[in-house]
């Protein structure tokens, strides 16, 4: 059973049917969102039932868009591990940090979970070929959920993106683009090219349901947490699915009455070189303005015009949040300082937040027993690694080899 009453217009209100093949509003051009009827939901079904069922992002099912009896398109994404990070937090002086680790799902980010969504909703309603314009995550993604279903998959990204996302998309078959630019100029080809083939734009929020992938997040950081939410959530942002998605989660489970908290703190976390809504923030815009020349090789941020520009910054005033920029520098250092603390190779994205901890506390903006989360959007090994000591290479005889390595450790 489907608990989705309408699909409505974040800006307009304009109600749209769900059942149809739906991109942006079609009074206004805004982005789109789910509603549910959340008093049908309460009635079938229990935070009991819910701890019963196997892992995975669709246990929420009621939550989700899926129709009735629909088999989604999984490759068992969700249900990522909240990694207390003690030794992290004390390294700032804090109590309680946490790591939602993101790069254990499926592809090795959290696009799993939005674009294994988005595909499952659109070839429900009748896609027969999907094309998207990426940064480099999404693109993967979208290519192994559509070779998971047996459909055509074209994927547009700037010149420069991380091989292992090229290779990801091509490996499950998809036919890779390369341009010069960031998404936006490949985002552009995508509008054109869609319409004229056939096949689906799967652009970041210009359809309803990525978004409700990403909302699974919220359910799980609420669940494990204990039907509580953090005070403080730190996420990196590029296009904002997650930093919407989440706190749509907890609003819907706070409606249930599943959770009583207010809303944490929202911080959004850029790069100095492609930073736009940290500028808007800053500058009392309501929208973002385009980013002129995005550099970072945290490809996920390199976002220059976030079409949720308008909805993110809401949501950073309404919850009394931040916005930070970190350096290049400054990311590759905590990089190296989460995969030595904690042992958790993040991805240059994720490694923002943790640099970004560093100064929200330098500031005293963050309380230290206040409770953090980080949102530790993908996994480190898709990326070039930061500069690292290299290996020490053993040669010669067997006393040759045995001092070279006791020098090498000191001991
Ligand atoms: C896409 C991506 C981001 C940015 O996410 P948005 O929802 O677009 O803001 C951050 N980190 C990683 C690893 C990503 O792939």
């Amino acid at each position: 059973m489907s608990f989705v009453s309408h699909v409505e217009c974040t800006i307009c209100g304009h109600r749209h049917d769900a059942k149809r093949v739906l991109s942006v509003c079609e009074q206004c051009g805004q982005m789109l969102a789910v509603r549910y009827d959340l008093e049908q939901v309460n009635k079938h079904v229990t935070k009991e039932a819910l701890r019963a069922r196997p892992p995975g992002m669709y246990r929420f099912r009621e939550l989700t868009p899926l129709d009735e009896d629909e088999t989604p398109v999984t490759l068992g994404e969700g249900s990522t591990p909240l990694l207390a990070l003690r030794r992290l937090a004390a390294h700032f002086g804090l109590r309680h940090v946490w790591g939602k680790d993101e790069g254990q799902n499926p592809t090795g980010s959290f696009k799993a979970r939005g674009l294994g969504m988005a595909i499952t909703l659109a070839r429900a309603r009748g896609a027969t070929g999907f094309v998207i314009p990426s940064a480099g995550n999404a693109g993967g993604a979208a290519a192994v959920y559509a070779a998971r279903c047996g459909l055509p998959c074209a994927v547009i990204v700037p010149r420069g993106t991380p091989p292992a996302a090229i290779a990801e998309a091509a490996i499950a078959g998809a036919k890779v683009f390369t341009i010069e630019g960031s998404i936006a100029t490949a985002g552009k080809v995508v509008a054109k090219v869609a319409p004229q083939i056939g096949w689906f734009d799967l652009s970041t929020l210009k359809e309803p349901y990525r978004l409700e992938g990403k909302k699974t997040m919220g359910l799980e950081l609420a669940e494990q947490l204990g039907w509580t939410m953090p005070d403080v959530l730190l996420y990196p942002t590029g296009g904002g699915t997650g930093l919407v998605g989440i706190p749509k989660g907890y609003e819907e489970l706070r409606a249930m009455g599943w959770v009583g908290d207010p809303l944490p703190r929202v911080i959004a976390v850029q790069a100095e070189g492609c930073a736009p809504v940290v500028k808007a923030f800053h500058d009392g815009a309501d929208t973002t303005a385009a980013w002129e020349n995005p550099t970072t090789h945290a490809a996920g941020l390199r976002v220059p015009s976030p079409f949720a520009g308008r909805q993110m910054l809401k949501i950073l005033r309404d919850t009394g949040g931040d916005a930070v920029a970190v350096s290049e520098r400054a990311i590759q250092d905590a990089q190296r300082l989460l995969g030595r603390l904690e042992g958790v190779w993040t991805s240059p994205e994720g490694a923002a937040l943790v640099a970004a901890l560093g100064v929200l506390k330098e500031r005293r903006d963050i309380s230290a027993d206040a409770r953090v989360v980080l949102v530790l959007t993908g996994a480190g090994i898709k990326y070039d690694p930061p500069p690292l000591p290299p290996a020490v290479d053993l040669a010669g005889s067997d006393d040759d080899v045995v001092a070279a390595v006791r020098g090498a450790l000191g001991v």
